[in-house]
């Protein structure tokens, strides 16, 4: 698997792509009978189906748009790869990102504050860990923030 570097550098090049193609399609959009829609909502809207019209506009759009189709799954690839590299301990087990605001659970399973808010459930007044099922009584605000997984994400993200 390529390094994220490198998928980074990859990303950068179809961005830059896509910036070209996006001018060259603003242009030719200007030139043709459609001045009133913007080149955004041609895209929204765009199947590939207008390519039949073989104009040079259409043909532009068209580019565009499989670059932002490139951009796009380039771009979840990168994501995924990144998460993948995420520190045992320091990966959220709800949203599989780095912990966020973490909190600690009595168990001792950290997650997100925002993640645990989403798990909170007001009738019980409780919090049931997703990793282990047990239950730690009392509202997301009562708990302590993790400082030591703090610290090693701050030192892991510089
Ligand atoms: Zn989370
Ligand atoms: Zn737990």
């Amino acid at each position: 698997m390529p390094s994220p570097a490198t998928e980074e550098k990859r990303l950068k090049e179809l961005e830059s792509k896509l910036k070209q193609g996006k001018r060259k399609a603003q242009l030719l959009l200007r030139e043709s009978n459609f001045k009133n829609i913007t080149l955004e909502d041609i895209l929204q809207h765009w199947n590939g189906s207008a390519l039949k019209r073989n104009t040079d506009f259409f043909k532009s759009v068209e580019a565009v748009y499989q670059l932002e189709e490139k951009k796009r799954v380039k771009q979840k690839e990168l994501d995924r790869t990144r998460s993948e590299n995420i520190p045992d301990g320091l990966e959220c087990g709800v949203c599989l990102d780095w912990l966020a605001d973490s909190r600690l659970l009595v168990c001792g399973h950290s997650f997100c504050r925002n993640c645990l808010y989403r798990l909170y459930d007001a009738a019980e007044n409780n919090i049931i860990c997703p990793m282990c099922r047990i239950a730690t009584i009392g509202q997301v605000d009562q708990l302590n923030r993790n400082y030591s997984v703090e610290a090693a994400i701050q030192s892991c993200r510089k």
